[in-house]
């Protein structure tokens, strides 16, 4: 696969090699130094470390890797300086171009569509004719499905056999291979024996935005578990970026410029029964970017609707920064690039959480009263307001459970408030909640402002009071902040002028940083600019932030600084060893110039641990000023 070939590359070519090709190098400890390519000096001050197969130059501060090598030396962009190291490492890059243009694999992707729709063609045949699917039927008119709504969206019932649907297709002209790719069949780890993967359930056949079947959804018909299962991810099907019944819905969305997100196929189902056709359903708890990005831009309000328990709440909060990041990206939106007003306008405005009566599905909800759904919507509570009225609900009184609340839940989202009535509403509703007077809660932000928190600071929510697990701490940093960047791309792009880009090794994440900016931080215009084997780094890292335990971290604007200074220290730690080690070296060698430039290094340094603090070194130029251009 392309994504693969960077790697190659950099397992195959050394920097060592690389630099000392046009650099004389010699070995100092651990490490290599050399004179500086980058800067005219007599003793050399640029340190090739084969660890971790970076340099930096104690010099003048040029750092990178092998790509940002030949970028820097040669003047060329990625990808040139791709083609050059692919063609020194011996890889052969395959352009996604040419194999998108492959007929074989537009091939592949019609013959998986079309088997999933001749199953659910199948399996909507079995529910209304075979007597095998009696209890099915009984069970959806129990539910009061009607006729019309179940033809609409294509309800079908497995039979609850290990190979009807294997032995029907393989008559008809299919293989077991094909089989199991489309998801239909399952295959045995050891015997390799294949099976029918959903038996003995009803059946939701999963459609794309265009109606083409890509998969399935099945709920269980007894007691066996799961009770819901999907298609496996397979080249059609990936749920994290699909919305049940959008194809359905699409028409309606864009006309009334709203969506209602639910949770379940039935929820969505019984909605469009009803006629309220701009509902969906999130084949997950938590709602992801991916399954909005495809209609954002025609969304003026959208309205999260989850199941009443504890779960569906949790999910909702859990949801709330992937949505408010996915809308921030908005082109429509009519205000300049400040991150706070836009956050306001699109959460503050923007996204409502829909709270429907204790117990309740909207399932439930709308077949007993589907007149008052509009209502419900009516009443839908803010963001915000949901948000700070669930977070703080169960604050123990002690005062010091309390200033903690209000420290680590209310302050982070109150400071993201632009519009000050909107903010003295919130302050208010705050101050009631955790019983302060307001200028206590006013006089917290003031404190806050002031003083920057130095350590990781997560919104202490019910995540944490649940039991979730708290994210594990990343394994690399600077991976770990250019995820975070590319997740919520607004947050980064108002952070990054207080990183430093010498901190950034990566060439790669320092091409994605550069483009992030140069594409109006917008992530989806981002990729468009990337080389194909870049483009998929770039998916594979912001997709690695949602399958982290514990979902996306909020609130980015706090996180993302935090990230920035754990970077800042971690690279400032590496010097500060390197220029020990070199002190060390030159005492041992008795010479006197050495050992004084070594202890300069070493207060220069020291004097840098002052830069660490925000808005110190612009090398990714900021968005809020007008010029544009990074390098
Ligand atoms: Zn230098």
């Amino acid at each position: 696969m392309a994504g693969g070939s960077i790697e190659t590359i950099k397992e195959r070519v050394d920097i060592v090699d690389l630099i000392g090709s046009t650099v004389q190098l010699r070995q100092a400890g651990r490490s290599f130094k050399g004179l500086c390519p980058f800067h005219d000096e007599k003793s050399p001050s640029f340190v090739v470390y084969p660890e971790s197969q970076s340099y930096h130059c104690f010099g003048c501060g040029k750092s990178g890797d092998i790509f940002t090598y030949v970028m820097d030396t040669e003047n060329l962009d990625f990808r040139d300086a791709l083609r050059q190291l692919a063609e020194r490492a011996g890889v052969e890059l395959e352009s996604r171009r040419q194999s998108q243009a492959d007929p074989a694999r537009d091939r592949e992707r019609d013959r998986l569509i079309e088997l999933n729709e001749r199953a659910a063609a199948y399996f909507a045949n079995l529910l209304w004719t075979s007597p095998a699917a009696q209890e099915a039927r009984a069970l959806l008119e129990r539910r009061g499905l009607d006729r019309a709504t179940a033809d609409k969206f294509g309800i079908g019932f497995a039979p609850n056999s290990f190979d009807a649907l294997k032995s029907h297709f393989l008559a008809r002209s299919a293989t077991e291979e094909e089989l199991v790719t489309a998801g239909l069949l399952s295959q045995h780890e050891t015997s390799g024996r294949t099976y029918d993967r959903f038996r003995n359930r009803i059946m939701f056949p999963i459609r794309n935005r265009d109606g083409q079947t890509i998969g399935f959804g099945a709920r269980a018909l007894g007691d066996e578990k799961p009770k819901y299962l999907n298609s496996p991810q397979t080249p059609i099907f990936d749920k994290r970026s699909v919305l049940y019944a959008l194809d359905r819905a699409y028409d309606s969305i864009r006309r009334e410029r709203s969506m209602v997100i639910v949770e379940g196929y039935m929820d969505a189902i019984a909605a469009h029964q009803f006629g309220y056709d701009n509902v969906v359903a999130s084949m997950g708890t938590a709602v992801t970017p991916n399954q909005v990005s495809s209609i954002r831009r025609y969304l003026d309000r959208v309205y999260l609707s989850l199941d009443a328990d504890a779960a569906g709440q949790l999910a909702t909060l859990r949801g709330i920064d992937a949505m408010r990041e996915s809308f921030a990206d908005d082109e429509r939106a009519d205000v300049r690039p400040n991150q706070m007003v836009r956050f306001e306008r699109t959460i503050g405005a923007e996204i409502r959480i829909v709270v429907l009566p204790e117990g309740k599905d909207p399932d439930e909800f709308i077949r007993s009263h589907a007149e008052q759904w509009p209502d419900v919507l009516r009443d839908a509570a803010p963001l915000v307001e949901y948000y700070l009225t669930h977070a703080l609900a169960n604050v123990e009184r002690s005062p010091m459970e309390r200033a903690k609340a209000l420290r680590e839940i209310a302050i982070p989202i109150l400071d993201e408030i632009g519009d000050p009535d909107v903010l003295t509403h919130y302050v208010g509703m705050t101050a009631r909640l955790l019983e302060y007077p307001d200028e206590e809660v006013r006089r917290a932000m003031l404190r806050r402002s002031r003083s920057q928190p130095s350590r990781s600071t997560h919104v202490a929510g019910p995540a944490r009071e649940r039991g979730v697990s708290e994210r594990p701490s990343a394994f690399d940093p600077e991976r770990y902040l250019v995820s975070l960047i590319l997740n919520f791309p607004q947050a980064g792009a108002t952070e990054l002028p207080t990183l430093r880009r010498e901190d950034v090794l990566d060439g790669r994440h320092r091409t994605l940083l550069d483009q992030l900016l140069e594409s109006g931080a917008s992530y989806d215009a981002m990729l468009e600019t990337l080389p194909d084997e870049l483009k998929d780094y770039a998916i594979e890292l912001h997709d690695s932030l949602e399958s982290t335990p514990g979902g996306p971290p909020r609130p980015p604007s706090l996180e993302i600084p935090n990230a920035i200074r754990r970077l800042a220290q971690l690279r400032h730690n590496d010097r500060v060893r390197q220029v020990r080690a070199d002190l060390e070296h030159a005492k041992k060698s008795g010479d006197a110039d050495l050992v004084a430039e070594a202890i300069r290094r070493m207060s220069e340094l020291a004097a840098q641990r002052t830069s660490f603090a925000p808005n110190e070194s612009p090398y990714f130029k900021d968005l809020r000023s007008e010029a544009v251009g990074v390098r």
